[in-house]
């Protein structure tokens, strides 16, 4: 017990002297992921208040949708009002709902969950890998393994007898999980893919791509991602049919009419204000510029935890390029730790670090889903440190 706080209290005497090092305290309080909003888009989203054109009407959201796609590298990008909603809508699409189950990492944040679950589909909980962060492509395929089989082209849970229709990766902090082998995996046992890319915008796998080994990727524009639009998000796909599906189905299902309003099911209004876009087009206006200093602060955060006697700074996954939209690092300690201290410490100091989310099956709501036995993700869940990530750290924009 003795020795268990004095680790804790050394643990968080280093942190705190790292964080000095790299943030001086008398510029602080450091957030942990602010939005940076520049001239460029003033500039922006004063022009769409000139065009008069502030809701839906206008050519901005279109026009925010075409570089989204060009810079994901993918033929077709539908914006509209946040993340979440963005992952409902395609997993209904692409007639996931009811009756099924979708197999998602319990290390993640609700929305992943809440999306799944706004479809009708059961969030079905996968251990996650300690170097990726990923859902873990071999205990996955173990899991599976065990309690599915494959009938007529399609996954079932031998124990619950549903359809496991999907799988959601999460590329966790902006590094990019195992895509190769979850898509194999998903290939052998007749699984879609839908990638949780909210936080991985710019990232790239092993194979210097991205989005390449799916049916269809979600992002969000969060007031605390790399790029904001206030708050928005978008369903990213290379299969025409389905973003013309998600784009009738977020947009009321009106049929294209000079008048007449003629609407054929129940749909939803899910779209992306033109004002919202506005901002959208100025952050992505400065996006490698915005990156490449998010880059820098980790490479900063990365010398200054080398040598390190607790913590080891949370490296991009080898091969691979990460947005390090949080920069982490892990505490070296027995099973038993708790951060709380440790995170009281760095606020008392002006550091607002988090910890990692409270993994799904953690929380009552969800307490009762299928799920794997999940020790990585536990284990992550009480020793990582998200830092604070914020494109400026990383240097001023230019002028
Ligand atoms: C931010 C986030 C979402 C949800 O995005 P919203 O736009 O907030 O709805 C989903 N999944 C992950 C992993 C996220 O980080």
């Amino acid at each position: 017990m003795e020795s268990y706080k004095r680790m804790t209290d050394e643990a968080a005497a280093e942190i705190v002297g790292i964080l000095q090092s790299v943030l001086p305290p008398e510029k602080g309080p450091y957030a942990l992921h602010e939005p940076e909003l520049t001239s460029v888009e003033k500039t922006y989203v004063a022009a769409a208040l000139e065009e008069g054109f502030v809701s839906y009407a206008g050519p901005r959201v279109v026009a925010f949708e075409d570089s989204l796609a060009a810079l994901c590298g993918v033929q077709h990008a539908v914006a509209m009002v946040n993340g979440t909603a963005a992952l409902h809508v395609v997993l209904m699409a692409l007639g996931i709902g009811a009756g099924d189950e979708v197999l998602c990492p319990a290390l993640t944040f609700v929305g992943t969950a809440n999306g799944i679950a706004h479809a009708g589909a059961t969030p079905h909980f996968v251990d996650s890998d300690a170097v990726d962060l990923g859902i873990s492509p071999a205990r996955l395929g173990a899991y599976l393994g065990r309690i599915a089989e494959k009938r007529g082209g399609s996954c079932y849970n031998k124990k619950t007898g549903k359809r496991i229709a999907a799988m959601v990766p999460v590329h966790v902090f902006g590094h990019i999980g195992q895509m190769d082998h979850l898509a194999d995996l998903a290939e052998e046992w007749g699984i879609t893919i839908v990638e949780d890319a909210a936080e991985s915008l710019g990232s790239r796998d092993e194979r210097n791509a991205a989005f390449t080994r799916s049916t269809a990727a979600v992002t969000s524009f969060n007031g605390n991602k790399t790029v904001t639009t206030g708050g928005g998000g978008a369903v990213l796909t290379n299969d025409g049919e389905l973003a013309a599906r998600i784009r009738h189905l977020t947009t009321t299902a009106k049929q294209k009419h000079p008048w007449a309003f003629i609407h054929d099911e129940v749909a939803f209004n899910f779209r992306l204000p033109a004002l919202n876009a506005a901002l959208g087009q100025a952050q992505l206006s400065r996006f490698d510029d915005m990156l490449s200093r998010k880059r820098k602060l980790a490479g900063i955060y990365r010398s200054a935890f080398t040598g390190a006697r607790h913590w080891t700074f949370h490296n991009e996954p080898q091969n691979s390029v990460s947005n390090y939209w949080l920069n982490a690092v892990h505490l070296e300690a027995p099973e038993s730790t708790s951060l709380d201290p440790i995170l009281q410490h760095l606020i008392d100091n002006g550091y607002h670090c988090r910890p990692f989310w409270t993994p799904m099956h953690k929380l009552d709501f969800l307490a009762e889903m299928p799920r794997d036995n999940l020790p990585v993700a536990e284990m992550l869940a009480n020793r990582v440190i998200c830092l604070p990530s914020s494109p400026i750290l990383g240097g001023p924009p230019p002028k």
